[in-house]
């Protein structure tokens, strides 16, 4: 720690150069966090779907979807669904997630992460993550279970709690990719199966591989502020063809193909995405390298005017990965809170919208009394990280 009579004056100038910084970038104009951008077949799509009087769960705009997805990101198969939490709810029962289980969560991640679990009757256990990739650190979690769990036929079972561990839920902060050789490592030494979080890194590869596709099952999001967007939506990313139909059933009310009969034979959800939504997706992702580029166009900017810059540095994507850059994230090299609310402060009047990160999930009281692992990192993470305007429209 700096010494405390030289923070004031600290303060103050970095906030103003954290201004300035992100005015020679943007220019003097207002800027949201992530505004979508529309400037493609996004009517004609739409017109289209009106015309055809498909504008609910059936039509060909989710078949079209799908297949666009997953030829993206590599996936074998794509299930649209109607936004990225109902695609985690999903993708946590099918990896086999029970009542009663726990499942491990990065604490450092939005809320719908562990609603997801909660949906599934499970509870979440929180995890810490790494200051390099910002999401859930493998050797961290290594010891953690190896000092909490032991092995009983062949299911990992919290000494404490006497609870399953089922699974492990990697998150992609920001579109950065988690350390997913370490993850994969440690999920198969502790049986766990992977369900990735990717719902903020569409465009995110580790290694060259698309992130979501590395775990059992992957699902994305296409909320109305993230990189892609459907207005809402979801998807499930999976490699497993009965996982793909499986996931297909129960998100369609589990009924089953009859010519006329309303044959259910389970009870499913209807988390189907409509048509309207998928021909807005259609026209999205034809989009999609074009807003890449100009969101690493847009970090490239943002990184030489925050080098100048002392006690705060511009995230960048961890080695060997390709980052989205879904949100540009500054961190402050000290942990002083004063100085991340005087800046949000100074940025947010100036026009230039800006978000600390979510807070911890632990400190939510939905989620306090869960179980959870030492959270230093995460909890540095917390004070430290400021969000800055990253739509693929500033460049
Ligand atoms: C956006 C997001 C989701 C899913 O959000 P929806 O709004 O339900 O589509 C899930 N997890 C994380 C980390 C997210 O950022």
């Amino acid at each position: 720690m700096i010494d405390d009579v030289e923070k004031p004056s600290l303060r103050a100038d970095l906030g103003a150069a954290i201004v300035g910084a992100i005015e020679e970038v943007l220019g003097p104009v207002k800027a949201d966090l992530h505004a979508p951008v529309f400037a493609g077949n996004e009517w004609t799509y739409l017109k289209d779907c009106l015309d055809s009087t498909f504008v609910s769960s059936v039509g060909a705009y989710v078949d079209r979807f799908e297949r666009d997805l997953a030829t993206f990101t590599g996936s074998a198969h794509a299930v649209a669904v109607v936004n990225g939490t109902a695609a985690l709810h999903v993708a946590l029962l099918l990896a086999g997630v029970e009542r009663g289980d726990e499942v491990l969560v990065p604490a450092l991640t939005f809320a719908a992460t562990a609603n997801a679990v909660s949906y599934c009757g499970a509870v979440p256990h929180f995890v810490d993550s790494s200051d390099d990739t910002l999401g859930v650190d493998p050797e961290a979690l290594d010891s953690w279970l190896s000092f909490k769990t032991e092995q009983v036929r062949g299911l990992c079972v919290n000494r404490d709690t006497g609870r399953v561990i089922r699974a492990v839920v990697p998150m992609h902060t920001f579109g950065h990719p988690c350390d997913m050789g370490g993850l994969l490592r440690v999920a198969r030494k502790h049986s766990l199966q992977i369900v990735e979080d990717a719902a903020e890194s569409l465009g995110s590869y580790y290694h060259g591989r698309h992130t979501g596709t590395f775990g059992l099952i992957g699902t994305l999001s296409f909320n109305g502020n993230k990189t892609l967007t459907t207005g809402g939506g979801g998807a499930i990313l999976t490699n497993d063809e009965q996982l793909a139909r499986r996931a297909k059933f129960i998100t369609t009310t589990a009924k089953r193909p009859h010519k006329w009969e309303y044959v259910h034979d389970e009870v499913g959800f209807n988390y189907r995405l409509p048509n309207l939504n998928a021909a807005l997706g259609c026209a999205q992702l034809e989009q999609l390298p074009g807003f890449l580029k100009a969101k690493r166009e847009l970090h490239e900017k943002y990184r030489q005017v925050f080098t100048r810059l002392d006690g705060v540095e511009l995230v960048h994507e961890p080695e060997n990965c390709r980052s989205n850059y879904w949100l540009q994230a500054l961190k402050l090299k000290e942990v002083d809170l004063q100085l991340r609310d005087s800046t949000l402060e100074q940025t947010n009047v100036a026009g230039y919208m800006t978000r600390p990160v979510w807070k911890l999930m632990h400190g939510l009281q939905q989620f306090g009394a869960c179980p959870r692992a030492p959270l230093d990192v995460a909890e540095k993470l917390e004070k430290t990280l400021i969000n800055i305007p990253s739509g693929a429209g500033l460049v």
